[in-house]
């Protein structure tokens, strides 16, 4: 017989016993395992997840006054202040009806693998001490490697969101160009990153924490072209403190692709690191329809894809890719005696030289397991699904008289304009839509103007949802 691990503590007479609340927590707990697992189960095969949403802050903070104590509570109770209380002011973002922001619609192969990442407490910090997670998660990185064109000298990392990727990237671009000016012996001035004026906001905020300034191109129809590019450079003389450019593929607000070979050749013919964010549109590479769109990303020194967007995996996923890993090695280890033990091997690349990270968990397994689970052509298939519901619904709109298109839709995101209708109105739709539970939309502005904005990404969205959202239009 297996002997009773408390027992043996216990029966250790120079051990103090624990006091029974702190013993309590790390020792296994049939009740408390079931009754959260049978919630994570009625959420994994509910149909349709409720949307939810709206909190009534003054409710919910008296709920949970008090809650934590020197002393603590059944988790029963608890676990129905979650379930019954909080779970219901949080707007789902893997609703089918969820068409803001930029939705997420996990598998479940990739929420169930999350599970086991969170009960393993798998981290994902270095090969030496989590080589099958770091070879696993490299797997991942490079099937989507290979869809970008990347050689196969490329690596990556998968780090909490686009906005860390951007930043690292942007670090290692800024830090490399400095090298090769100290090694040149130019002086250390301050660096620049061109950026057109629809690239995301963490890229601003990236260059801010990384105090750098933006050259911004103005693009006429909100994509970075070569002609808009050669109108903004030119006149400008050499600018040899420019380190990067960054070209965006699928833009947040409107999803344009930006001309990545355009910034890829501006890069080459400058010694510029080209850095392709890709954190929303980056899955449009696996339709072949769109594939020459991104033509110049395999160019990229850098590119970022969320799986937690369009990658149909959870949060927090964000894939970091760089051409050569080496020169972001060099930039983002991080060296502590206590460390020693993981760079043994100078050779390896550990995702924690990857980013500006340590600790890290090993986040990209989802995306590994449901990718093996149901092959690469299965997300292409749910990939164009977002693609003809954006197109059923442009020509939707299209087709009423009192609306029309921003623009015809290069991705899964719609902007559009209904006649007549201000703020107040675009914001009356919403809270409609939501307070029926049917759908959650907001509106965005264009060039100034506010506008509808409607993004697709879930596969279980049916056009008699989109019907639904455009006759409450009326
Ligand atoms: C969402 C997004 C980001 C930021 O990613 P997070 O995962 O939210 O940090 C950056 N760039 C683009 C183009 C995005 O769509």
């Amino acid at each position: 017989m297996t002997p009773d691990p408390s027992d043996a503590v216990a029966s250790v007479p120079f051990l103090p016993a624990l006091p029974i609340d702190a013993d309590r927590m790390h020792r296994p707990d049939p009740d408390m395992t079931q009754v959260i697992l049978s919630y994570v189960a009625d959420r994994l095969l509910a149909e349709e997840v409720p949307l939810d949403g709206l909190a009534d802050r003054g409710q919910l903070a008296s709920v949970l006054d008090g809650l934590i104590a020197e002393e603590g509570h059944d988790f029963r109770k608890v676990m129905d202040v979650y379930a019954r209380h909080l779970a219901l002011t949080v707007l789902s973002a893997d609703s089918p009806r969820m068409f803001t922001f930029i939705p997420s619609a996990p598998t479940k192969a990739s929420l169930l693998f999350d599970m086991v990442v969170s009960a393993s407490s798998l981290q994902g910090i270095s090969w030496f001490e989590a080589a099958g997670a770091v070879m696993a998660e490299n797997q991942a990185l490079r099937a989507l490697a290979d869809l970008a064109g990347l050689p196969a000298s490329a690596g990556g990392v998968f780090v909490s969101g686009g906005s860390a990727g951007n930043l690292s990237a942007l670090v290692v671009a800024r830090d490399t160009a400095r090298r090769r000016r100290v090694d040149a012996g130019l002086p250390d001035v301050p660096m620049r990153v061109v950026v057109s004026d629809q690239a995301h906001s963490s890229i601003a905020n990236a260059l801010n924490i990384t105090g750098m300034a933006a050259l911004v191109v103005d693009t006429p129809d909100g994509r970075l072209t070569e002609e808009a590019l050669r109108t903004a450079l030119s006149g400008l003389g050499d600018l040899d403190e420019v380190c990067a450019i960054v070209a965006t593929a699928g833009t947040t607000n409107a999803g344009i692709i930006d001309d990545i070979g355009a910034a890829a050749a501006t890069a080459r013919e400058r010694g510029w690191w080209l850095h392709v964010d890709g954190a929303y549109g980056g899955a449009g590479l696996l339709a072949p329809e769109l594939r020459d769109r991104y033509d110049g990303i395999e160019q990229a020194d850098s590119v970022v894809m969320d799986p937690h967007k369009w990658w149909f995996a959870p949060f927090d996923c964000a894939a970091l890719l760089y051409r050569e890993p080496r020169l972001a090695k060099a930039v983002h280890t991080q060296d502590a005696s206590y460390l020693d033990v993981i760079h043994e091997h100078d050779d390896d690349i550990n995702p924690s030289d990857l980013a500006y990270h340590l600790t890290r968990r090993a986040r990209g397994l989802p995306l590994w397991f449901s990718m093996a689970v149901h092959g690469i052509g299965a997300y292409r298939v749910a990939v164009q699904h977002s693609l003809e519901m954006a197109r059923y619904a442009a020509a939707r709109l299209a087709g009423r008289p009192d609306c029309e298109l921003v623009r015809e839709p290069d991705l899964s995101v719609i902007l559009f304009r209904r006649s007549g209708w201000g703020p107040a109105e675009y914001e009356g739709w919403s809270a409609r839509l939501l307070r029926a539970q049917r759908a959650f939309v907001t509106s965005s502005s264009w060039r100034g103007e506010v506008v509808g904005r409607l993004v697709f990404l879930h596969p279980a969205t049916t056009t008699d949802m989109v019907d639904e959202v455009i006759a409450a239009l009326d």
